[in-house]
């Protein structure tokens, strides 16, 4: 499946906030979001936009799709598939981009941003239920156990990661094997998925 491959901090910048996309660079006074906290280009500064409806709804959209760092059409799919569950169509959207095995290698720690734990879902370092899963959009489901191989549990950047970020694992994973494997124990509710969005605006949007 096709990525953005851009340069990531305007995304961030065009939301007008920090999404961290980078990893530890968005914790430092190098994020440039810290020095131009304004849309990008060259009349970012000056453009006082009117907020409108549909402003409002468009920019939750995108702040959802660039935080998991997946492109429209997949996002589409996402949601026609939220809207065919059971219960609230926002909060299945965002329980299915929160169960991607690259989400869920990001919150085990083992990478520091979204794009570096896709990419070692791509590079075969991750097993689900003991067999190697190189799709980064695969689903876990409850139950799932995913861990990182053997002989991936040596890497230099998985051991940094694993020893200085430092962010704490959601309450729906349970963490085993010093931190180098995690049981889906549950599916997430709304408030243990803590990202800046109001899926509720997306859904309004999608369904115009
Ligand atoms: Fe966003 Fe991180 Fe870049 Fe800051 S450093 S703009 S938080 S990606």
């Amino acid at each position: 499946m096709a990525r953005y491959t851009g340069p990531v901090c305007r995304l961030c910048r065009r939301e007008k906030m920090k999404l961290f996309l980078k990893g530890p660079k968005c914790d430092t006074t190098k994020c440039p979001i810290e020095r131009r906290p304004y849309p990008p280009g060259a009349h970012g500064r000056d453009r006082a936009r009117q907020g409108s409806e549909y402003l409002s709804q468009l920019r939750e959209k995108q702040k959802a799709k660039r935080i998991y760092g997946v492109l429209e059409k997949q996002f589409r799919n996402y949601y026609e598939e939220a809207n065919r569950q059971r219960g609230i169509t926002g909060e299945n959207l965002l329980r299915m981009l929160e169960l991607r095995l690259d989400n869920l290698v990001f919150r085990a720690n083992w990478g520091a941003s979204r794009s570096q734990a896709r990419q070692l879902v791509r590079h075969g370092h991750v097993l689900v239920n003991g067999r190697q899963v190189t799709i980064p959009s695969y689903r876990a489901r409850r139950g799932d156990v995913v861990s990182l191989k053997e002989r991936s549990r040596t890497m230099i950047v998985v051991r940094h990661n694993l020893d200085t970020l430092g962010r704490s694992i959601p309450q729906w994973l349970d963490a085993g094997q010093e931190g180098f494997e995690v049981t889906v124990r549950d599916v997430p509710l709304r408030d243990q998925i803590d990202i800046p969005v109001r899926e509720s605006l997306i859904v309004e949007l999608f369904s115009k």
